[in-house]
């Protein structure tokens, strides 16, 4: 089982491949985006967003996140119906485990759970288009 961990994208090719034209807001979306390791909601994009750009609103973060999802530049996650957790979409493949103490995300893959939905799948008939799994859990307590 591995970790991941974000590259640094080019997010100008990102918005170009995804056919949304270039603006300052979104680049400075996505570039929080690309450096958070932490899948923020939109307010904690927001946040970050004003330290960089303090014109940036928040309906423009709203808009700006259902605009770049749209067009497959970023996933939405909603972690244990909470607000609405956002990644940027070419990391890679992976799952996630969340602390429903502190709310933190720890990204895995691990290739003999892959192994096993494709088999689980075939079993029932069917193939796996894609999937998602979230591990709710607690720190274990150190003896
Ligand atoms: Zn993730």
């Amino acid at each position: 089982m591995t970790t991941s961990s974000p590259s640094p994208p080019d997010y100008e090719a990102l918005l170009r491949t995804a056919g949304v034209r270039i603006t300052r807001p979104r680049r400075t979306i996505l570039k929080i985006l690309g450096e958070a390791g932490d899948h923020p909601d939109a307010l904690e994009i927001f946040r970050r967003a004003s330290v960089i750009d303090p014109s940036i609103s928040l309906s423009t973060v709203y808009r700006t996140m259902r605009l770049l999802e749209e067009k497959g530049a970023i996933h939405r996650h909603a972690f244990g119906g909470g607000p609405s957790r956002f990644e940027q979409a070419d990391q890679g493949h992976h799952d996630h485990l969340i602390d429903i103490d502190t709310g933190a995300v720890v990204e895995f893959r691990s290739d003999r759970i892959e192994a096993l939905q494709d088999e689980i799948a075939r079993e029932l008939g069917y193939d796996i288009v894609f999937h998602r799994l979230e591990l709710y859990a607690r720190k274990r307590r150190q003896a």
